[in-house]
């Protein structure tokens, strides 16, 4: 489990050369995020300034996490990639498989039996390429790794859009698709276009019922979903320095949340204190030598505006507390206003639900501070209005709130302590509750709320809080309840306030745990078999895709997506998690969210070829097998929220050769990338208007692919009329590169071979 403290030391070697250098280069002061970008070149010390949000960087990452539902695919690709061990630490995190359903013990037990086959791949092939594997119950993979793995000035990737979490403790830590993390794993560069840089100066310090998840939840109402795109958001000043590390990590984490590359925070006492409560010591000293390099420098600090391409600024002492949804995580309302909006709305007002934890909000002051709210039901005879869920968020911090009597209190309410995992955050949540698909209403201290997101009803309104705030309304069992304000009516009739959360940073006898679940891989793996059933449902080898080729003639429109079109909706999660590892089995979901332009409806599309109204994926298989290539159009934001290569990975499988919508959301479109596909955006978004149910298409120039040259492509309607519209794209020309070889992994094979 040991943290690489060779590594690091390697790291901040270098890290003030490089920093100087890049400060000469640049010509100004630098921002943190600079900082660990310029020290990570793929190239070493830097020779160049690169500009924002344009030029394509190679970058060399120091760490990689998988979690179970993406390391399926990322690991079939890398036993394709001709390699005998990982090229840069790696770890491994079954946390996304195991369904909440009774509690931690018979969830756990019923996810070892039902996946085991899936468990069994994934230790096995840890085990022979030098991969640490934490094991079903160790933890949720950002929280594990915020506790184990994460230190200041690092560069990490993850196949998870929340690997962003990291950035509590000063990484640079990005979320990306399973094939990104394989090119790193071989060995090789990781590529980013330099992100552009979001300033968020905190002043003041958190007080009341205000928390550190408020700060972002106030963020994602002002930056929406979208806000963050193509940008590092770092955080600093003196609201800043008041915050735990682990708030700061809260903060990081649903920076996913406004579609942010990532975000960070500059190194202080309290990453300091927590690199030392987890055992870090080594970590922290290393870190306080070179102390300056791993924060802004106080010029871009003192004049941000000059600095940063956007600022803004955040006041903790006025900031009040939010709950932001449903549906979306950006609709940001200040508790207290949340019950006129759900009237007008109609959203309901009863809350079934409060669930703590996730990855999200599973530290030991989130638990404190909630348990503190949680006691005070218990003390003022106050009978919860709600059901209780905790998802903590790693064994070591399960075990050390046990010992610390904090999950009893939770207990004591009648709560049901789920598995270390993510459960109800990622679907898996096998909810008896409900009978059919009814409205209701919850609320949880997770990132995500989408459509469906937490248990597969679509009228399922989520909203998202601090672990006290989802404590005090599952307490009163309504979403207009404010504590700052509001009593509530105990047991004896009489009239109680809740008071003001309190909790404690970090134990005061220290973390501890019995098992931590983690498995250190044999130094040599080569005579470790990994064995996959061709006659199994959840896994299957890969085979390498074919070139599309630059002849595009006769393709069908597949769908026309209208408005949101999240990865959620493009490749379902929940029930579909156990396909992950069996891609032409996965393929069966692709697109069933995504809404048809034509019909307002999910998962029902013409079928050229005979008129008929079918599903998606059946459709795209009828073109495949007659050897017709397929297009996917699509609104704004298209592929938001998670990494997952698969959303991109289908649609290449069963014959999409294009994607053309109106925006991407960055992790996706550099996914359609790496499989080989075309990922365009109307030169003209008015254009998506004049794609039609029944389109022809045809590529006209894609023999002249080239960095910077729009395409041109013709739309031939059922009428015999055509439109020819151009498409941007944004290839350069390695991409360009992995699109004539068929895939970026057929690439590497290639290079590896030679
Ligand atoms: Fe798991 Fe939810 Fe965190 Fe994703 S966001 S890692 S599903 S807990």
């Amino acid at each position: 489990m040991a943290f690489d403290i060779d590594m690091i030391k390697k790291v901040y070697s270098t890290m003030a050369e490089r920093v100087d250098t890049a400060r000469k280069i640049v010509g100004k002061p630098l921002t943190l995020s600079e900082k660990i970008l310029y020290a990570h070149l793929w190239d070493g010390t830097p020779t160049k300034a690169f500009v924002r949000g344009k030029d394509y960087v190679d970058f060399a990452p120091d760490r990689i996490a998988c979690q179970d539902a993406t390391a399926q695919m990322a690991l079939l690709q890398f036993m394709q990639a001709g390699k005998s061990k990982v090229a840069v630490p790696t770890t491994v995190h079954c946390d996304h498989l195991i369904q909440a359903k009774q509690g931690a013990a018979p969830d756990l037990l019923r996810a070892n039996q039902t996946s085991s086959e899936v468990f069994d791949f994934l230790a096995s092939v840890s085990n022979k390429y030098g991969i640490g594997f934490w094991k079903p119950g160790a933890g949720i993979i950002h929280q594990v790794v915020l506790e184990n793995y994460a230190f200041p000035g690092g560069m990490m990737i993850g196949t998870d859009s929340h690997t962003v979490n990291a950035g509590g403790l000063g990484m640079v830590a990005i979320g990306v698709g399973g094939a990104d993390a394989v090119d790193v794993m071989a060995g090789m560069a990781w590529e980013l276009k330099f992100p552009k840089l979001i300033g968020v100066k905190l002043t003041g310090s958190l007080n009341g019922w205000t928390s550190a998840k408020d700060v972002i939840l106030k963020v994602a109402g002002i930056l929406t979903v979208k806000g963050g795109t193509g940008a590092i958001v770092e955080y600093f000043g003196p609201g800043a320095k008041n915050l735990s590390c682990t708030g700061k990590g809260t903060i990081c984490n649903m920076g996913a949340e406004i579609g942010a590359t990532t975000s960070t925070f500059g190194y202080d006492d309290s990453m300091e204190r927590y690199l030392r409560a987890t055992d870090r010591n080594e970590i922290a000293d290393e870190a306080n030598k070179i102390r300056e390099y791993l924060t802004g420098d106080d010029e871009v600090y003192a004049n941000p505006e000059t600095y940063f391409d956007q600022v803004i600024e955040i006041d903790l002492d006025t900031l009040r507390p939010h709950l932001n949804g449903p549906f979306t995580p950006d609709l940001a309302t200040p508790v207290g206003e949340l019950g006129e909006k759900a009237r007008k709305n109609d959203w309901p007002i009863k809350v079934d639900w409060g669930l703590i934890g996730s990855c999200t909000n599973s530290s030991y002051e989130d638990l404190t501070r909630a348990a503190s709210i949680a006691k005070q039901a218990v003390d003022k005879k106050i009978k919860a209005k709600s059901d209780f869920g905790i998802n903590p968020g790693s064994e070591q911090i399960r075990y050390t709130a046990e010992r610390d009597g904090i999950l009893k209190i939770f207990e004591d309410l009648d709560a049901t302590i789920f598995t270390n995992a993510c459960g109800p955050c990622i679907g898996q949540w096998d909810r008896s509750d409900l009978k059919g698909d009814e409205k209701n209403t919850i609320v949880h201290s997770f990132n995500r709320n989408f459509s469906k997101r937490a248990d597969g009803n679509p009228n399922t309104h989520a909203f998202v809080g601090s672990p006290e705030m989802v404590a005090a309304i599952a307490i009163a069992g309504r979403l207009d309840f404010d504590p700052m304000n509001d009593t509530l009516i105990n047991e004896d009739g009489q009239e109680v306030k809740l008071d003001e959360p309190k909790g404690i940073e970090l134990p005061p006898l220290g973390f501890d745990v019995e098992d931590a679940g983690y498995v250190e891989p044999l130094k040599d793996g080569s005579g470790v078999e990994v064995t996959v059933s061709p006659t199994s449902e959840r896994l299957q080898l890969l085979t390498p895709f074919e070139p599309i080729g630059n002849e595009i003639k006769g393709a069908k429109l597949l769908i026309k997506a209208f408005g949101k079109c999240t990865t959620d909706h493009i490749s379902m999660a929940g029930p579909w998690l156990r396909f992950r590892g069996h891609l032409d089995n996965i393929s069966n979901n692709m697109l069933i969210g995504a809404v048809n332009a034509f019909n307002k409806k999910t998962n029902f599309v013409k079928n050229q070829l005979t008129g008929d109204y079918e599903g998606v994926p059946d459709v795209a298989r009828q073109y495949k097998a007659k050897g017709i290539y397929s297009m996917v159009v699509g609104d704004h934001n298209y592929g938001e929220g998670s990494s997952r290569e698969h959303a991109a990975m289908e649609p290449r499988h069963l014959g999409v050769a294009a994607v053309l919508v109106k925006s991407f959301a960055r992790i996706h479109e550099t996914n359609l990338k790496k499989q080989g596909m075309l990922g365009l955006t109307f030169a003209n978004e008015s254009d998506y208007d004049l794609i039609q149910e029944d389109d022809t298409i045809n590529f006209l120039d894609l023999n002249e692919f080239a960095p910077d040259k729009p395409l041109t492509i013709e739309f031939v309607h059922k009428d015999g009329s055509k439109d020819v519209i151009k498409a941007n794209h944004t290839y350069n020309q390695a991409q360009i590169d992995w699109y004539n070889e068929g895939s970026a992994l057929n690439l590497i094979k290639k290079q590896n071979a030679s």
